[in-house]
């Protein structure tokens, strides 16, 4: 057996994708690639696989499928397309671990089929955890199979609680940069346009994530995350905006002490963290610098103006399938905020519509999950 972990990336193309691979090239003594796909992006999949070489590749997209395949048919390297070639490819043998860096609903089944075939997932696709935590946690603990998040907020919580797993946790806080629009009123926000909210301060990310930061639904899906990955009630889990993002979050213990993991923000090291999981490898990455920060702030989440964050901690209380739904409007706001069919502050409008509309289930199943998703995303698309 190989010494090196053999890493699948799903969703190479985009932005955790592309800095796993950085943290892979800088550190090919602990890290190969077994497996890379890609949506729609075939040129930078074929230019990765070509400098990684890995056992395979999947082009979601199948028009693409051809043009993948031609470029890479001098290399030993197999080519599959499709949605479901994703949740074949994860079961591979050669793969040790499975980062899920694509976005969306899309990385529900994968992860699903790569926990059943025993791969410790690296999980950097929230939503998956958001529509099926509780599925998801039960599927990983019958198989056995570690979820280490790479969300830098997870990250952090994590990295606090290794050493401490059996004392309990009081609470964490999950710290959120505030986004572009940080200080706004809802009179301000109105005629936002997708070039102004694609703008983040602090982090430089996909346009989903990047849009999910500027409402703060991102944090509101982070609170859902956080409930699965750590086993919290909603209750345990506070907001706090944090401009400066040094402090990525905190947990106190039961004696009152809090601990919290800081750094620059920078995803590459979570990212890092999770491939090397047990161990702590080196980097070049920048150095913090306290005197150049002599300032980091706190203050309350404004949930008046960010209503999505409010509609994520009600989703999460109602459960069943109210997260699915959540997570569906979602994407879908995201997407017709993003094509200008709809205004900024409509996105809520369609999630609390959402919420309203679809049929709750208290207990779904994962086909439930699959129709709930499909039903949100129909009653929105009339
Ligand atoms: P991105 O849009 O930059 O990249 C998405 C990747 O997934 C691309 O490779 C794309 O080809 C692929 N993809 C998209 N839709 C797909 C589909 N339907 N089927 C298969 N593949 C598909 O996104 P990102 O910013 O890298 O985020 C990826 C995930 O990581 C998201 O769940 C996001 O919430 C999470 N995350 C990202 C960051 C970040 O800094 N970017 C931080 C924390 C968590
Ligand atoms: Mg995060």
């Amino acid at each position: 057996m190989t010494l090196r972990k053999r890493i699948a990336i799903l969703g190479s193309t985009g932005s955790i994708g592309t800095q796993a691979l950085e943290v892979i090239r800088a550190n090919t003594q602990f890290f190969e690639v077994e497996v890379l796909t890609a949506q729609n992006n075939s040129d930078l999949l074929i230019k990765q696989a070509i400098e990684f070489q890995p056992n395979a590749v999947v082009i979601a997209n199948e028009n693409h499928y051809h043009k993948v395949s031609e470029a890479l048919q001098k290399y030993p390297i197999k080519v599959y397309a499709g949605a479901k070639s994703l949740a074949s490819v994860v079961q591979m043998e050669g793969i040790d671990t499975v980062l899920t860096a694509l976005v969306g609903f899309a990385g529900l089944t994968p992860t699903i089929e790569a926990i059943k075939a025993r791969k410790p997932i690296a999980l950097a696709n929230k939503e998956t955890l958001v529509v099926a935590g509780e599925l998801i946690t039960e599927l990983a603990e019958k198989y056995q199979v570690p979820i280490i998040p790479v969300d830098s907020e997870h990250s952090a919580i994590f990295q606090c609680l290794v050493g401490e797993f059996h004392n309990k946790i009081e609470k964490i806080i999950l710290t959120a940069s505030g986004g572009p629009f940080r200080g706004k009123k809802r009179e301000e926000l109105k005629n936002i346009t997708p070039a102004q909210a694609l703008k983040h301060p602090n982090w430089s990310m996909g346009a989903k994530i990047t849009i999910d930061s500027a409402t703060l639904m991102n944090k509101g899906l982070e609170v859902i995350e956080a409930k699965w990955l750590f086993g919290l009630e909603s209750h345990q889990i506070e907001v706090i905006v944090h401009p400066q993002s040094i402090i990525h979050s905190l947990v106190q213990f039961e004696d009152g002490s809090i601990k919290a993991q800081m750094g620059l923000p920078d995803m590459k090291l979570p990212i890092q963290y999770a491939l090397a999981f047990p161990n702590r490898i080196s980097s070049n990455f920048p150095r913090f610098d306290f005197a150049k920060y002599p300032h980091l702030t706190f203050e309350q989440p404004d949930t008046h103006t960010f209503r999505n964050l409010t509609l994520a901690y009600e989703a999460l209380a109602m459960g069943g399938n109210a997260p699915c739904i959540l997570n569906a409007a979602n994407e879908i706001a995201v997407a017709d905020f993003l094509a200008e069919k709809i205004s900024f502050l409509e996105i809520t409008d369609y999630i609390e519509k959402s919420l309203q509309n679809v049929d709750f289930i208290a207990k779904p199943t994962l086909e439930d999950l699959l129709e709930t998703d499909k039903l949100t995303r129909k009653r929105l698309e009339r």
